[in-house]
């Protein structure tokens, strides 16, 4: 069931979102070689607490129930494209960094993306980079009233057909509420369907995955890295949405 919310809840989930983005920031800021990504996990938990927030990766169940998301935010590296646990390794000069948080404030979702690179990166990884921002952006662009699933989904794939990107095809936007993951799903590929048709209250979490390769993916024996088959570097960003007649409202920005 798809949820349309009222304009005081999406002042709500605007909290959320503007601890998420937070947290982004504040990650931003401490990214450098050497530094731990438990460390900057450690900084996306206090901020998000001190905020009166609660982290919502921590905990999520996934593909093993005796493993649930140990950390706040997700820290995926190079090839890694979502999912990646922050732990003793540490940053390196090279590399790109794919951030994923979320934050629940009063029993509302915030969930954003973005994706850096420590140092000077190739031209075809900062064009990587630079698509994947530019087709979360054409997707956003797209969820208007009136408008379907199907555009932003197409909005976002066209972005990637311009330099040839893989597309993931496993993972998909979603709805975003009082829970994490609501309906309707989001496709960064058009799929022959129209889907819903969009309406002021959809919340929706825009969130495209491209990659220098392939979109095919494997999970690593830690339950839940995601990274490309065929090694591909990755980039992903994503923004929490709100669809409105005067059009879409990013809620996760700063
Ligand atoms: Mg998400």
């Amino acid at each position: 069931m798809v949820i349309r919310k009222s304009r005081a809840e999406i002042e709500r989930m605007r909290r959320a979102g503007r601890v998420v983005a937070e947290v982004l920031d504040r990650i931003e800021a401490e990214l450098q070689p050497g530094v731990s990504t438990a460390h900057l996990d450690a900084i996306a938990e206090a901020h998000i607490r001190a905020s009166g927030g609660t982290p919502s990766f921590k905990g999520y169940p996934g593909i093993n129930p005796r493993r649930p998301f140990p950390a706040s935010v997700c820290i995926s590296i190079d090839d890694e494209i979502v999912h990646g646990i922050p732990g003793e390794r540490t940053i390196r000069a090279g590399q790109i960094v794919s951030v994923d948080a979320g934050a629940i404030v009063d029993g509302w979702h915030g969930d954003g993306a973005r994706t850096f690179f420590v140092g000077e990166p190739s031209p075809a990884v900062a064009e990587l980079i630079d698509l994947t921002r530019e087709a979360m952006l054409a997707g956003i662009a797209a969820a208007v009233p009136g408008n379907h699933i199907e555009d932003i989904s197409a909005a976002v794939e066209a972005v990637a057909a311009r330099a040839g990107l893989g597309v993931i095809r496993q993972f998909v936007g979603h709805g975003i509420g009082t829970e994490m993951h609501e309906e309707p799903q989001i496709p960064n590929f058009r799929t022959g369907r129209p889907g819903r048709k969009l309406e002021a209250g959809l919340c929706l979490a825009i969130e495209p995955m491209f990659t220098l390769g392939g979109y095919d993916t494997v999970i690593k024996p830690d339950d839940w890295t995601v990274v490309t088959a065929d090694g591909s570097m990755a980039a992903h960003f994503e923004h929490s949405i709100a669809v409105t007649d005067n059009g879409p409202e990013i809620l996760t920005a700063p």
